[in-house]
């Protein structure tokens, strides 16, 4: 299933003394399967664009189709309920969307709210359970007896459980130790690969979106700066640069050796 959205605009506290414009007629389009990075300095518009994709927050002008599903400025909440079904969120922090009081009950609320059997949601449950690693004689157990990171496991269990063909991710390693943060990333990319999902990532680690993600849009004042391969808009030094991003390793460090290349053929070579 395909994201489209069509010149969206997106005014916070709209009409009133306090309006602020967050998107500008932006369109663009998020295709199935792909891995995206959604990047752009603080205040560019990048966390009000994944809370339109699923109906967190409606357009003021324009739309957001999400398959056959059209988000506009007086969508009916069935139609968002459906949304969120396809389009699943892990917000920043995600252990802090944790309530039930055992690990299984935590994971099987979103298939039961979707309308799955009890037995449904239980078998769904374990399978994500399994899959990030948490082994099922834990389950019966608080989520809030766990640590951090195993916290977060099960919140984000809870999404996969509902299957969602796309998944957004906001900031998902703020305040991750660099192990972890390395697992999370992996994490995601393994869930992508397996289940041919959707993934749009919101981050400021270019590290991450130069290894991970396929393609970027690149966000400014709240309108598409570009768009395109994440090859080709991460070599962009002067881009990056003129939107307060920083420069990956990996190209800083190209940058470097093809420099000294120059300047080591421009030594005075030795002849004895
Ligand atoms: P980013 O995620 O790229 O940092 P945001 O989407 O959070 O950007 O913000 C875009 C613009 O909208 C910013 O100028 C921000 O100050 C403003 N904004 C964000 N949320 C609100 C809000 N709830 N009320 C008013 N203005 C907001």
């Amino acid at each position: 299933m395909n994201i489209e959205v069509s010149a969206l605009t997106s005014i916070y506290h709209h009409r009133t003394p306090f309006e602020h414009i967050a998107l500008d007629e932006l369109t663009t389009t998020f295709e199935q399967g792909k891995y995206y990075a959604v990047i752009g300095r603080t205040g560019s518009g990048k966390s009000t664009l994944i809370q339109h994709l699923n109906g967190l927050i409606l357009p003021t002008r324009g739309n957001v189709r999400v398959g056959d599903l059209v988000l506009k400025k007086k969508t009916k909440q069935k139609v968002i309920h459906q949304v969120k079904k396809h389009v699943g969120m892990v917000f920043q922090f995600p252990e802090h969307q944790l309530f039930d009081e055992t690990i299984l009950k935590d994971v099987m609320f979103g298939p039961l709210n979707m309308g799955l059997s009890q037995e449904e949601a239980k078998e769904r449950a374990e399978k994500y359970l399994s899959l990030l690693g948490v082994p099922l004689d834990q389950i019966g157990r608080s989520p809030f007896d766990l640590s951090g990171g195993q916290m977060r496991k099960i919140a984000i269990a809870g999404i996969l459980a509902m299957e969602p063909e796309v998944l957004i991710v906001d900031e998902p390693t703020a305040g991750l130790d660099p192990k972890s943060h390395i697992e999370t990333m992996k994490l995601f990319k393994e869930i992508q690969q397996e289940f041919n999902i959707t993934i749009i990532l919101v981050t400021h680690d270019m590290n991450d979106v130069f290894e991970y993600t396929d393609e970027v849009k690149l966000l400014g004042s709240g309108k598409l700066i570009k768009e395109g391969r994440t090859l080709d808009i991460l070599t962009d030094e002067k881009l990056l640069t003129d939107h307060y991003l920083e420069i990956p390793d990996i190209v800083r460090l190209a940058h470097d050796v093809s420099k000294k290349g120059v300047a080591l053929n421009r030594m005075p070579r030795n002849t004895d």
